[in-house]
């Protein structure tokens, strides 16, 4: 079966929801990926931030084959070993008590959050123009997207969003009557936009005094993505809320609200509940990707690898910016022709998203290397060189 025919079959019984795809992949290994015509790739976008240690992973595959075969599934009037190993070593990486609520996307972590904020006795949340926050009927209450949005008003209600990055606008939205104030350390969808330093503590400053909740999404930034374990980390600020779900089980679908202090215990039983969140072989997954983000130092490779992009991709004459931290790239085009340079990639073996028409977004397995990387900067040169004038 060719990529063709599977697409063709792909079109007949799965819902439009993504357009067209792609490709149609049939493996993968390390930093690469074959589609169904045998084609190889270097995966730069990590499936959106989630493969950390890239595809097939021996420690991933190990820590959840094991599990499966001792205990794959128990509901949550039933607690699992790896499931509170899970929570405790996420408090640890974090540096604070709390609690944590597992889901199973990035989405379902933003609405546990939100109705967590909703136990304050506040409804109202500022979040920040330009954020993603996922695409349940909560979630996308928060994102600032306003195409997404409009065609499900009415949405949950009482959120307005601010410019991302202004201390001004943010001290002028938040009062005391506000919940929670909700914002991505580097918003990723919008194409990584990262805000100026101290955003984050002014954030932190303007929220305490007036009794609201910080509340970060730390779901495509987090778990060593940008060198740290979680991209806030740097600014020393402690949230009361965090989200993570992508990279935190390196391809298994899993999800986290971590709350600090006062927030840990906002919600209470019979407030919020899932199925599948927590479950021992996802929680067991996450538990893999941290022991070997840990072991191999992947946190510092990430830095390292993250420069071969900055450097060389800087100075090229159509790259106005390099911005993201780690291995969250963004190169920012002085013309909208990221569509086009994401298409001519992929024709050269590279898989990259063009997050907004002059945005490219780089989100690679956190184990690429040097070499890997270096070889991708020299292919990316050469498509922007080929960019018609
Ligand atoms: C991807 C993303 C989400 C949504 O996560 P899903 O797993 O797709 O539901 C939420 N917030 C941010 C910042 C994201 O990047």
């Amino acid at each position: 079966m060719t990529v063709s025919s599977w697409t063709t079959r792909y079109q007949g019984a799965v819902m439009n929801t993504f357009g067209t795809p792609q490709g149609v992949l049939v493996r993968g290994e390390g930093a690469y990926v074959w589609d169904a015509d045998g084609t190889r790739y270097l995966d730069l976008l990590g499936g959106i931030a989630v493969n950390a240690l890239g595809h097939a992973h021996p420690a991933i595959i190990e820590a959840v084959t094991a599990q499966l075969a001792t205990l794959g599934h128990v509901s949550n009037f039933f607690a699992s070993e790896p499931q509170v190993e899970l929570a405790e070593k996420l408090l640890a990486l974090l540096g604070h008590d709390g609690r944590v609520f597992f889901t199973s996307s990035g989405t379902e972590a933003n609405e546990a959050a939100f109705k967590a904020t909703r136990r304050t006795g506040r409804t109202r949340i500022v979040a920040a123009e330009g954020s993603f926050h996922g695409r349940t009927m909560g979630a996308l209450a928060l994102t600032s997207k306003e195409a997404y949005r409009a065609p499900f008003e009415p949405l949950p209600g009482d959120v307005s969003w601010v410019p991302y990055g202004d201390v001004e606008a943010l001290e002028a939205a938040v009062d005391d009557t506000v919940a929670a104030v909700l914002l991505e350390p580097i918003q990723g969808e919008a194409g990584v936009v990262g805000p100026p330093d101290g955003y984050l503590q002014a954030a932190r400053d303007i929220t305490t005094r007036h009794g609201a909740l910080l509340w970060i999404d730390e779901v495509q930034t987090g778990m060593g993505r940008t060198g740290a374990w979680f991209a806030h980390t740097e600014s020393g600020v402690v949230p009361d809320l965090m989200t993570l779900a992508k990279g935190l089980g390196g391809g298994i679908p899993i999800g986290a609200c971590v709350a600090t202090g006062d927030a840990a215990t906002l919600l209470e039983p019979g407030n919020h509940g899932t199925t599948f969140g927590g479950n021992p072989v996802a929680t067991a997954a996450g538990l893999a990707v941290i022991a070997t983000i840990e072991s191999d130092g992947l946190l510092g490779s990430v830095l390292e690898v993250g420069d071969v992009f900055r450097a060389g991709l800087a100075d090229h004459p159509l790259v106005v910016d390099v911005t993201g931290r780690g291995l969250l790239v963004g190169i920012v085009l002085d013309r909208p022709v990221a569509a086009e340079v994401q298409k001519a990639a992929l024709a050269a073996g590279l898989i990259l998203n063009n997050a907004t028409p002059e945005r490219l977004r780089l989100a690679p397995p956190l184990i690429l290397t040097v070499e890997q990387a270096s070889d991708a900067v020299r292919t990316i040169r050469r498509l922007l060189d080929e960019v018609p004038a």
